[in-house]
């Protein structure tokens, strides 16, 4: 049985599934993905223990909020509410999406919670763009919108590789430290002082190691290099997200394995940093 959030210590991770996608731009399907990312977590094919020591099946080594129910509350504000009652209780939200739009309302309740947050934001796309198709809070602009209402205080992009003149400016505008696919690894920029907030799109990863996406982008990172760049971060970790994991384009269920290793490894430097 997994811990449910009242039980949980302060400090303990918390993980909180988002089912939401309708701020895709392009493919529906991730809205399903928290629940298969927990079944690929528990599958006994592998175990609990994260490659850096940390046996996640201890007693209250995380604690498991369920998904959020969307009922006749707006969307967005119902994200903000539950992770702001979560950060409430002192625990560290870890979410699953979810298309990327949803990373918004949860840094939004972060940043009412936590001073200075650098977010490390893992991603083949900058998600920096004004606006998408006439919608401000499409899967593409989330960072836009971060930056402009000063919800994080550093962002730091890793993995880029679909850079448009227009992202690069508001990069530029916004201060973004954007660090591109062609210029990985990067190991050494990922020791960042906390409060960190990591929000890892997994179309970072090489469509080749994680096909179940909505936008394949090739050229990207491998399992590999993700998982040497997260367990390079050194400062203390805030909070995080696994997102955009399409299971309707997952026909082997290999992108469900790699959400779940993903989702070890970043709990276990929550635990440990
Ligand atoms: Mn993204
Ligand atoms: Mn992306």
């Amino acid at each position: 049985m997994t811990l449910r959030p009242e039980a949980a210590k302060p400090g303990t991770p918390v993980i909180l599934g988002v089912p939401f996608d309708a701020n895709s731009s392009w493919l529906r399907g991730a809205a399903g993905a928290p629940p298969i990312i927990r079944v690929a977590l528990h599958s006994i094919s592998s175990n609990l223990w994260t490659e850096t020591g940390v046996d996640l099946g201890a007693e209250g080594a995380y604690c498991d909020a369920g998904d959020l129910k969307f009922t006749f509350q707006e969307t967005f504000p119902a994200i903000e509410a539950k992770v702001g009652e979560l950060l409430d209780h002192g625990l560290r939200p870890l979410c699953l999406g979810g298309d990327h739009s949803i990373t918004l309302p949860i840094v939004r309740a972060f940043g009412k919670h936590v001073r200075g947050l650098t977010i490390i934001h893992f991603d083949a796309h900058p998600d920096l763009y004004d606006e998408l198709e006439g919608n401000r809070l499409s899967h593409a602009c989330p960072f836009a919108r971060i930056m402009e209402e000063g919800a994080a205080k550093r962002l730091i992009q890793v993995g880029i590789r679909t850079m448009t003149g227009h992202q690069r400016e508001q990069a530029q505008k916004f201060g973004v430290e954007v660090i591109e696919m062609r210029h990985l690894p990067a190991l050494d920029r990922m020791k960042v002082d906390g409060p960190i907030y990591i929000s890892f799109d997994l179309d970072a990863l090489d469509p080749a190691h994680a096909p179940g996406i909505s936008h394949r982008e090739p050229g990207g990172l491998s399992v590999r290099e993700a998982i040497a760049h997260i367990q390079a971060i050194t400062g203390k970790i805030a909070g995080a997200d696994i997102v955009e994991y399409n299971p309707a384009q997952d026909n082997t269920q290999m992108t469900a394995a790699v959400a779940a290793k993903l989702l070890k490894e970043i709990l276990g430097k929550m635990i440990l940093n």
